[in-house]
Order: C-alpha cells, then structure tokens, then sequence
C-alpha cells in the first residue's frame, strides 16, 4: 500500500485532521497516531503494519492508503471526464447586452452603449434552442443570462428568449433552468410578474460590493447617489417571492471589515424565505488577490452570519472537479449579444478573442480544433499532477489551463502556497462537520 497523494494533515480544534481530497474524508488523530503515521510516511508505510495493524487496517479500508498500482492522477481525470463530458445537460450562456448601469472600477468588460440582441439574433438564440431540446441526449437546457447588465433591455432582448424556452421545453417534454448574473438594481415587481405570470421561476446572482458606504463608492448611479439600499430591497423582492438569491460579496482588503453587517438589513424578512432562498457566497476581487491573512477577517464576518441562520459559503469551499466551471464542459457554450461564441465568461469580449460564432440556421461554429484543445488542456499542469488537493482544486479551470498550455514551469491558483492549500482542507473539514 501507499500513503495517499491526496492526503492532508493539518490542526484542526486542538487534534489532527487526517483529510483524504479524493474521497471527500476526514479522520481525527491524537498527537501521538498523527506522529505514527507522519514516521510511517516517511519511512515507509508498511512499517504501520507491524507497529499498529489496527490503524493501518482501518486507514487501508477508509483509502487513506491505496494499492501501491492505483494511479490516483488518472482516478481524477476520470471524475473530471465523466463531469465535463456529460451529455444530458446544456448550459447556454447569453449576453444580451454588454451595456450596464454601473461602471465598477475592476469590471472586466468594456461597456458597449449600442449594444444589444437584434431580433435577428434572438431568432438565430432560439433556433439553436430548439435544436438542442430536439436532441435526444438532452435532458436538461440551462439558459444563464449574462452581460453587461442583461436586465436593461428585459422586455425586448430577454423575455422573447425564456418565452421561447418555456414553449419548447414543454413541446419536447425536457427540464429547463434560467439565472441571472446582474447587479440587480433593475429587478422590479414587473420581473416578479412576469415570472409568475408565466408559472417560471429563476436564479439570480446579485453582487455587493461591500456593506453599504463602501458598495456605493464602487456601485453608483450618480455622484450623489448609490445603490447599496435599492439592490438590497430588490433582493428582498426577491427572496419573498420565491425566487433563489446568490449574494455575491465581492471583497477587497479594504471592504471585508463591515461585510457581516449586510446582513442587517434584512432582519425585517421572515428566516425561513433566508433559509430557502438566499445564500451569502463571498468571492475576493481577483485584483486584489493576495497571498495574505485577510481570511481570518473573512472567517469572522462568515462566522456572524451563519450564526443569525443564513447560508454562507467562501472561496476556500472548492470542489472544482465536480464542480466544475460551465466553460470546463463540452456542452456549453457564451453568445454575444452580436452572435460571437465563447466559453468563458471572465474574459474580454472582443471579436478578436471570440471562438466562434453563431451562424443563420443557429448551428454554433467554433473555431477548428477550439473545443477540443479545450477539453484536453485541464489536470496537465506539472505541479498538479503531485498536489495534495487536485481533487478539489481542478488546477483552477479549463481557462488557467488554456492560459498555460505553453507554460513548462507550471502554475499555481494558490501560488505555490501550501498555507492556502491548508485552507481550503480548514474549509473541507468545516463542511463535512456541518453536515455530520
Ligand atoms: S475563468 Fe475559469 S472559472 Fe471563471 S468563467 Fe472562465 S473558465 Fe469558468
Ligand atoms: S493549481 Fe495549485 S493548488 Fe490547484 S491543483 Fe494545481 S498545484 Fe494544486
């Protein structure tokens, strides 16, 4: 047998947690097996054997230690194909505009005023639709509307899509879902109407960037306006009505501080529609991406907040394998509002980066070799390949990898640090307790 490469020890209140990133496991140890074992490991496992057959046996049945000719790599690459190449589920990403209401200094887009779905493309959208709901494989149509802002031109860009959607859905007898990534400053009872008029629902993800002064620095409407008080209230809209809230903090150094506070702000909404419908999700600006201790600070407001009853999750909950990013998967696919075609989203753009595009009978045309190279360009990167959590860490994402292809050295999402690599097992093992 062998020593798991995605074994972790690491503290964990006043024990050892014995962490295995494969099987999603955690055992806890007292110094002196912790001590065993960490001997074991480096002067071979099989001394265990002798020393305690007890331990070794039950740590050789919970795969904390496998066959010497299991090639754990490969057992990843496994997960991650069966995940990114699924065949029942598409997942389309729309942008409808690349306009938006907000100019946030770190938006990675470049607003485009004119920019809009003409008719002729929304015809060209839904005819790829009922393409993909004609296929027999397909199960499940995921339509995610992007942008830009997608809720600025609602009525005339978006609804003659989900209309759509909802008509040949039911037509072929396929599952659908629909979301929004928007700052959700345009949401109104009209929106809320509409959905319930149609007997649809949908979820949104609506970012904050901080607790209220420092979301209105960023977030404004004009000199003298934020706001932080108009998106709040229409996430209550929201929640009371049925439909399900991502509320992204986007934090910095700077906003972290005040972030539990937001939470305030909704003592007048009925915990049991937080409960169902909400859940607090923080992300770090990725331009003000550190290798720093700002996660104490992060542990501490998410720590408050799950105490009042809230959902909370943060960046060190991955589970990238299987959950993997959309633009990770062979079945899907971003349109512009102009007809190009991408597969990710937090990228430029611009028609020079497009991967191809959408032509009239709405069949999507990419790029000779694009799709392929992509579905092949994740878990090759050298450091990877030997990292204690690959099974949670993906080696980031399909665009990481693509970014790297040429880069001999390798790359690390976490910079090389096993501190961060710690962190996200602190996060693992809070979870599995949680649910324990
Ligand atoms: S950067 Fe990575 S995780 Fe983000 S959208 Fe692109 S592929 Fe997905
Ligand atoms: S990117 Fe870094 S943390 Fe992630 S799997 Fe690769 S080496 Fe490990």
């Amino acid at each position: 047998m062998k020593y798991s490469q995605f074994n972790s020890i690491i503290p964990y209140n006043n024990q050892f947690a014995l962490y295995n990133a494969f099987e999603d496991k955690v055992i806890f140890l007292e110094n002196d097996l912790k001590e065993l074992l960490t001997a074991g490991k480096r002067e071979g496992i099989d001394e265990l054997e002798h020393i305690h057959p007890a331990f070794y046996k039950y740590l050789s049945e919970n795969k904390f230690l496998v066959d010497n000719n299991v090639d754990e790599v490969d057992k990843v690459r496994e997960v991650a194909r069966k995940v990114d190449e699924q065949t029942s589920m598409f997942q389309l990403t729309i942008n409808p505009t690349m306009n938006c209401n907000f100019k946030c200094w770190y938006c990675y887009e470049d607003h485009i005023k004119a920019s809009r779905l003409k008719s002729s493309m929304v015809i060209k959208v839904n005819k790829f639709i009922t393409k993909k709901l004609q296929d027999e494989f397909i199960k499940y149509f995921h339509v995610g509307f992007f942008g830009g802002e997608p809720l600025l031109y609602f009525k005339r860009n978006v609804i003659p899509i989900i209309d759509h959607l909802a008509a040949e859905s039911k037509a072929f007898g396929k599952e659908f879902g629909i979301n929004f990534t928007s700052n959700g400053y345009l949401v109104n009872q009209d929106f809320v109407d509409y959905f319930h008029s149609k007997d649809l629902t949908c979820n949104l993800q609506i970012t904050l960037d901080g607790y209220r002064e420092e979301h209105d620095k960023v977030r404004f409407v004009s000199k003298t306006k934020g706001s932080y008080f108009e998106i709040v209230n229409n996430i209550k809209l929201l929640i009371r009505n049925g439909f399900h809230v991502r509320l992204r903090i986007n934090y910095t150094s700077e906003n972290l501080k005040d972030t539990f506070k937001i939470i305030d702000d909704f003592s007048d909404v009925d915990l049991k529609y937080i409960k169902r419908n909400l859940i607090v999700d923080y992300h770090r600006v990725w331009q003000d991406d550190a290798v720093d201790d700002l996660d104490t600070v992060l542990n501490e407001n998410m720590e408050i907040i799950k105490a009042k009853g809230f959902n909370v999750t943060g960046t060190f909950s991955a589970n990238n394998v299987i959950n993997s990013c959309y633009a990770d998967k062979r079945n899907s696919a971003v349109i512009n509002y102009n007809g190009d075609l991408y597969k990710c989203t937090a990228r430029d753009f611009s028609s020079e980066s497009r991967n191809g595009f959408i032509d009239s009978e709405g069949e999507l045309i990419w790029d000779d070799g694009y799709v392929e190279k992509r579905m092949k360009s994740k878990l090759h990167n050298k450091p990877c390949l030997s990292c204690r959590i690959m099974p949670l860490c993906n080696g980031g994402c399909s665009q990481h990898a693509m970014e790297n292809l040429d880069n001999e050295e390798g790359y690390c999402v976490y910079a090389f640090d096993e501190t961060q690599k710690d962190k996200v097992i602190y996060a693992k093992v809070t979870d599995i307790l949680k649910t324990a």
